[in-house]
Formats: C-alpha cells, structure tokens, sequence
C-alpha cells in the first residue's frame, strides 16, 4: 500500500488525508524533511498559495520538496497546491516561491470575485465513469503549458488540470466532495512508481 503525505504547513489537510484513505493509500501529514523523506507521494493541498510558500521557506521544506519533485516523487497539487507545481506564476506576491514541477504558467484567483467559488461537472481525462464535481474556491486557471506538460481538464474554455509526468494539479478540489476518484488515480500514479 503506497504511503501518501499530505504537505501539512497551512490549507485543507484534514479533507485530503480522508479522502487518500478512502482511495486506499496509507495518509499521513509532513511537516519536516524527515518526514517528506519517508512518503511515497505527497499531496499539496488547497489554503493560500503565498502563505503556504512562505511556510515552506520557513520550515526548511522549499528546497527538499524541489529536489524530491524533480526526483520524480509522484505529486498532487489542488488549487494553492496547484499553483506550487507551476514552474510559473503570472502575477506572484513578493516572496512567493513555487516548487515547481509542471511546465506551466498558472494565473492566481483568476476565475474573479463574481465567481469566486462555484461547482461545475468536469470532464477528466484519465478519471472513469463520467465528469467529477469541481468545487472551484478563488482557483487559479492555467494560461498555458510547455510542450510536457498534458491538459487533463478544461472548464469554460480554461485549463484546470494539468499532468505531467509524476506530477498531477487541479484548479478544484476533490477532496471537500465525497468523489474521490482523483485521488484514486494518483494513488495508481504513487503505485505505479513503488
Ligand atoms: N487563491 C488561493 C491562492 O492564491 C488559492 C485558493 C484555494 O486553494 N482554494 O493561493
């Protein structure tokens, strides 16, 4: 059974760590270096992309979470976490630093205030058995990807999830629904890697 961390610094920790079990990975919150060290994959959550980053730097966990990334630990990002494995932010706040991962350049709160949260049926590339529901909260968009980098998922004529490789982001949240197919395909990834 693959061991997925989930990042624990800031965000939406607790939803993520019950849907992994329920997609039948072994979940538990990191921290620090040693505890990244010993996880299979790592799932960074939702929360506040700038806060989270600055966390990062703060708890020594930037430059280990780059070099396992570009290792190729399999890794999810959902919204905030998505904006973490874009190797590019359109508009970041000073002090705002990104793991990077995934050739992309993602656009933050980019889907407005009128429209600030919202659900939506997506269509998922990879996920089986119809669209999944997208809870979208201040969620960034994807302005564009590099040539490695695989669209998964388009709402409204924008770009919400991205692969990569071992690296997978989603503008919206999986896991604040009781859906947790996502999750079930990057354990699959995690699995596939072990
Ligand atoms: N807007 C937030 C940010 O910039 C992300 C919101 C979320 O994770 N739900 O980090």
């Amino acid at each position: 059974t693959p061991v997925i961390g989930v990042l624990a610094l800031q965000g939406d920790v607790r939803e993520h760590l019950i849907a992994l079990a329920s997609a039948d990975a072994v979940a538990r919150p990191v921290r620090r270096p040693e505890e990244l060290a010993e996880v299979d994959g790592l799932v960074i959550p939702g929360g506040e992309s700038t806060t989270m980053s600055k966390l990062a730097v703060l708890f020594g966990m930037l430059e280990p979470l780059r070099e396992r990334v570009a290792a190729g630990m399999p890794v999810y990002g959902t919204c905030a976490g998505m904006i973490l494995l874009a190797d590019k932010i359109l508009d970041p706040r000073s002090g705002q630093e990104t793991v990077g991962g995934i050739d992309m350049i993602v656009r933050r709160n980019a889907f407005g205030r009128q429209n600030e949260s919202f659900e939506a049926a997506v269509e998922f590339a990879g996920v089986l058995g119809g669209p999944v529901d997208g809870v979208f909260i201040r969620a960034p968009w994807v302005e564009s990807v590099g040539a490695r980098a695989e669209v998964v998922a388009v709402h409204g004529g924008h770009i919400v999830a991205v692969r990569q490789g071992n690296a997978l982001a989603t503008s919206f949240h999986p896991e604040l629904t009781g859906d947790h197919r996502v999750h079930a395909l990057f354990t699959e990834m995690v699995r596939s890697v072990g």
